[in-house]
């Protein structure tokens, strides 16, 4: 039926089945595909099914292979491409059919976009969780070797504080730090020039836990300075930075973990960019650290507030403008200091 007809007809050449010897012949389709003689004679009617078609390649002519072996050859490339006979022109022509499936393609789309989002908001924490749980030492060890070897390529160099005020300060970490769930040998204080970081402290998830000199200057007294270690001291104890990377990392790589295959892959994964994960949590890990930072210091017999009066005056003495130090990374708002006040008064009242 000529209703029917794709395209117009192909004019080329016909080479019969093994013969070197061709004669003019066009192409048409109709009823499936034609060949016709230039005499009219049907040469060949067969299902496009059954049909070879070489690629477009420039201006090379192209190639009809039929199923009896005999080729069909011509330089009608366009002429060919409007005839749709290759598997990707015919879908083209399908495009039709699914503008009709258009409302039921958009709603797999939303429910595949929310099955995604309730991956990320119900399964990915828990995943986190059992990752966390089940991650074996070596894993926040290569994350912590990884993150300082990093930030003293970058960020960090060597302390200008004296020795004995290092060696002060860290038996006062360490009496503060035998409280903690880890003990005292569960951390390593170690101190740097802060450069671009600033008055800042940072914890790793092996417990390294860095001290920079100018938070060391700006402190008033030592109180001050155990009040943010203490804070840190509850960043690793809640492993909220091995989270942080675990949630960055994604789901394969927890999937992977979490069979127990902490392979190259795996670990170039977590330790890449980890560094400076340690700067910046969630509100909920800072507030879970604040808590913390109340509850050591109490225990140590210090001012819970220590850290609250750290952050008046890094405020008073940077401004609250302050992009680069523990501030960026810390907002030291009013909520926040009030939430430990109101913390600190519910211990004391237990006591
Ligand atoms: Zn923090």
């Amino acid at each position: 039926m000529a209703s029917d007809a794709i395209g117009d007809a192909v004019r080329g050449d016909w080479f019969a089945p093994g013969s070197s010897e061709s004669r003019p012949a066009s192409l048409e389709r109709a009823d499936g595909v034609r060949l016709l003689g230039d005499d009219g004679a049907e040469l060949i009617l067969g299902e496009v099914g059954g049909i070879e078609v070489s690629p477009r390649v420039g201006r090379i002519p192209r190639r009809v292979r039929f199923a009896d072996g005999s080729v069909f050859v011509t330089l009608d490339n366009d002429g060919i491409d409007r005839l749709r006979l290759t598997p990707a022109a015919r879908r083209n022509g399908l495009v039709h059919d699914l503008e009709r499936f258009r409302p039921r393609l958009a709603a797999f789309v939303v429910v595949v976009a929310l099955m995604a989002f309730a991956i990320y908001r119900y399964a990915l924490p828990v995943m986190i969780e059992v990752a966390v749980a089940v991650t074996p030492p070596v894993v926040p060890q290569m994350i912590g070797s990884a993150a300082i070897d990093t930030l003293d390529r970058v960020l960090l160099s060597e302390t200008e504080l004296p020795l004995d005020r290092q060696r002060d300060l860290e038996t006062q970490f360490a009496a503060l730090a035998q409280f903690s769930d880890l003990g005292a040998d569960g951390y390593n204080l170690v101190f740097r020039d802060g450069g671009p970081l600033g008055p800042n402290a940072l914890a790793l998830p092996d417990g390294t836990v860095i001290l920079t000199d100018q938070l060391v200057a700006l402190a008033d007294d030592d109180e001050m300075i155990l009040g943010v270690l203490a804070h840190e001291i509850g960043h690793v104890e809640l492993q909220h930075s091995l989270r942080q990377v675990y949630r960055l990392a994604g789901m394969s790589a927890l999937i992977m973990l979490i069979a127990g295959d902490v392979g190259e892959a795996v670990e170039e994964l977590l330790v890449e960019g980890s560094a400076l994960l340690s700067l910046s949590y969630s509100r909920a890990h800072e507030s879970e650290a604040d808590r913390r930072s109340v509850e050591l210091m109490l225990k140590a017999g210090h001012d819970p507030l220590a850290i609250n009066r750290f952050f008046a005056s890094i405020r008073e003495e940077l401004g609250v403008a302050d992009e680069s130090g523990m501030l960026s990374t810390h907002p030291g708002t009013a909520e926040r200091a009030e939430a430990l006040e109101a913390y600190a008064a519910e211990l004391r009242g237990r006591e």
